[in-house]
């Protein structure tokens, strides 16, 4: 089958800029793609590379467009190369059809401030229905935050489940501290306590992971093509946080995620409503057990038109369905 293929690039100012643990984010940039198949049928995708998460660039993305050219077969789509794997993720959304979803309705994990300012903002939160919370640790000095942690355990509503994410900043030691003081509280998991690129430390997380009863979850872990497969061929006992943007052949990585049964937490890779309804459809046709979604992230962009459904504790399937993303699309006109 035949496709006509377009795209436009963006360049897009945050509202706030967000802080990561690869520095301060101010803008977003990446690049829609539009495809028309024979029948007329349009679908959008979006490529929202993350080049320190280990993505391709926007300048990449762009080059392979041109040279894929307006015409383009399906047997081209399919062989775009794995490196490019934002570009992947954004032609599969374009071209597949809507699936039935698995869920109705999803809750969304509220973010946290790193530090003590997260003890303020939980009763609000709570107020507002939320029961899952993701607090930011690793920034500061990890005795300080650690202090914190029965504060911040007090505070949650009851039932609530705290995550923990330090984006790979502690050594051994403090993960052990962290994992021996997290046992007896409502901690659902700890994302990537030890960096994914630290030395040995895939057998570090196995042994913490089999060691200590809160689960750990990979996020930096999963950060190219063929890391899913790894992880499942070794073992991995805990979770998989799966940015469905950054991940090139998504359907075969949640096909083979689900065939192993694992725990699976979908989560934003900060994309516009394009590559935001193509994740959250996703996520809404997961199989397995559902946890709350990592897309407390709205609004983001200082232009709304960008943005996906607002923060609430939790999204429904129609507000997935809702999202215009030609809308998105016209905008960059
Ligand atoms: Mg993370």
């Amino acid at each position: 089958m035949n496709h006509l293929l377009a795209y436009r690039r963006y360049r897009l100012p945050l509202r706030v800029a967000v802080r990561t643990a690869h520095g301060v984010l101010a803008e977003r940039t990446g690049v829609l793609v539009r495809l028309e198949d024979e029948s007329g049928a349009v679908g959008w995708g979006e490529a929202a590379v993350l080049p320190w998460f280990g993505t391709e660039t926007a300048d990449e993305v762009a080059a392979a467009c041109a040279v894929l050219g307006e015409r383009v077969m399906a047997e081209q789509l399919a062989a775009v190369p794995a490196r490019l794997r934002c570009l992947r993720f954004a032609l599969q959304a374009a071209t597949s059809a809507r699936a039935s979803a698995s869920q109705k309705h999803l809750p969304v994990a509220a973010l946290l401030p790193a530090g003590l300012p997260a003890l303020k903002k939980i009763a609000p939160l709570a107020e507002a229905g939320f029961r899952t919370f993701k607090w930011k640790v690793g920034v500061g000095d990890a005795a300080d935050e650690l202090a914190l942690l029965d504060d911040v355990c007090a505070a949650l509503p009851p039932g609530a489940k705290l995550r923990l994410d330090a984006n790979g900043a502690w050594q051994r030691l403090q993960a052990e501290h962290w994992l021996e003081s997290c046992a007896n509280r409502p901690v659902e998991f700890i994302e990537q306590p030890i960096a994914a690129d630290a030395r040995g430390a895939e057998d570090l997380l196995c042994g913490l992971a089999n060691d200590y009863p809160t689960p750990l979850a990979l996020d930096e872990s999963l950060a190219s093509e063929g890391d899913v497969e790894r992880w499942l061929e070794v073992g991995w006992p805990g979770v998989f946080v799966v940015k469905p943007s950054l991940l090139g052949d998504v359907t075969g990585a949640l096909a083979r995620l689900a065939a192993e049964k694992a725990k699976v937490v979908f989560s934003s890779a900060l994309e516009t409503t394009v590559g935001a309804r193509a994740a959250l459809r996703l996520a809404f046709q997961w199989p397995g057990e559902a946890r709350a979604l990592g897309f407390g992230v709205w609004p983001l962009f200082a232009d709304a038109r960008f943005d996906g459904p607002a923060l609430a504790p939790f999204l429904r399937v129609e507000d997935v369905e809702k999202i215009n993303v030609e809308a998105a699309w016209n905008a960059l006109s």
